[in-house]
């Protein structure tokens, strides 16, 4: 892999760039941060934020004491400016999808070949930990937020920051990259920065990446200049550090025309039946009272918009405990729920045998649904040990 200490690329409008937007080695060589920016081409903050961080760097000669990487994600759609060329980067990364080599024409599908290869060679040079670290942008108005698998090294990391972290996405989307990645037993954690075209969006970005290299131990605290300031700047938008659930998505058809109704912003309290939304010229109503959570309010896209409810603490601290304990493998005995023979993380649940067991149980000891297959529910472990990637 050639990888080149150099900023390419014109960060004010149209952005023309290179797979690995800078990288740098410390002293110690880990742990290693890797950041992805514009893995949805119209989702620029990201990226501009990490050729801003990298020049600081190389600049100011920051000593680092582990590694950091600076990815851009779908680069022939960040020239075009759109979310997406044939598929969206971010659903197509299962592994059922990557051993799938059909469609190799999708735009997509190369530039996903051309990021697992630079992940996959970066995670065998160099030493773990490694931080996976996606920034993105919405296209409501938000503060900024996190989203993670839930996994405890996951919500371990997310839990410096002080900003809401959204649990469970991988119930609902298929085929993220930091799902995948997660599967390999790494921190892999979401960074929604604010509105795709608003500046403070890559402000946003920029104190996250300074954070979380400081987090992970990557930088010293007093090495990062304005440390105090990017670190009171994000937490000026949230200054409670809390964390939701993912209760309900909105999945808009292949032929339905679907509008959000004007002035929702990111986290907004909604009531049950209260109107959202427009779908072939009906109103949809919300089916329960939460918070509404990534509206979308631009063309691409089949996400119309998600309802999430915050985590009680106590809910929270069981998790962990049940988890340090392992008493998920209590889970295997019981009626009406065996092991996966083909994948040790997985359980195979017959609904109408384990009807006694609710969706939040599993979610308490570290499960997601995965898939539903022959009247059967597939839920997958979150926690993983450290795997080489396939
Ligand atoms: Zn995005």
């Amino acid at each position: 892999m050639n990888i080149k200490n150099k900023v390419v690329g014109n960060i004010d409008t149209k952005l023309k760039i290179q797979r690995i937007i800078g990288d740098v080695k410390g002293s110690k060589g880990t742990p290693t941060v890797i950041f992805f920016g514009g893995i949805h081409g119209n989702e620029l903050a990201g990226v501009k934020a990490l050729q801003k961080v990298y020049t600081v760097m190389v600049e100011k000669e920051i000593p680092l004491v582990g590694n950091f990487y600076a990815i851009s994600g779908n680069i022939q759609a960040i020239e075009k400016n759109e979310r997406f060329v044939d598929v969206d980067l971010n659903r197509i990364w299962t592994k059922d999808a990557l051993a799938n080599t059909t469609n190799t024409n999708f735009t997509e599908y190369n530039e996903r070949t051309s990021i697992y290869k630079v992940i996959k060679e970066i995670v065998a040079i160099e030493a773990g930990p490694f931080y996976f670290i996606d920034l993105h942008t919405t296209s409501s108005e938000t503060n900024p937020f996190i989203t993670i698998s839930d996994s405890l090294n996951n919500r371990k990391f997310s839990n410096v920051f002080a900003m809401p972290t959204v649990l469970g996405i991988e119930e609902y989307l298929e085929g993220p990259l930091l799902t995948f990645i997660n599967e390999f037993g790494h921190v892999a954690l979401g960074f929604e920065a604010g509105q795709h075209y608003n500046e403070t969006s890559i402000d946003n970005c920029v104190a996250f990446i300074w954070l979380a290299l400081e987090a992970s131990g990557c930088i010293a605290k007093s090495e990062i200049e304005k440390y105090d300031f990017h670190k009171h700047y994000l937490s000026f938008f949230n200054d409670v550090q809390d964390f939701y659930e993912i209760k309900y998505k909105y999945q808009i058809g292949k032929q339905e025309r679907f509008a959000m109704l004007d002035g929702f912003t990111n986290f907004e309290t909604i009531t049950k039946h209260q109107k959202l939304a427009i779908s072939n010229g009906s109103i949809v109503g919300s089916p329960m009272e939460g918070k509404i959570f990534m509206p979308l309010y631009q063309q691409q896209g089949d996400d119309g918009f998600f309802i999430i409810t915050r985590i009680p603490r106590f809910w929270l601290y069981l998790s962990i405990l049940v988890r340090t304990l392992k008493l998920y493998h209590v889970l295997r005995i019981l009626p009406g729920i065996k092991q996966d023979n083909r994948d040790t993380y997985t359980l195979i649940v017959n609904p109408k045998t384990a009807r006694f067991l609710t969706t939040q149980i599993f979610h308490l000891f570290g499960f997601r649904k995965k898939s539903i297959q022959n009247n059967r529910w597939y839920f997958t472990r979150r926690d993983r040990k450290i795997n080489a990637f396939i």
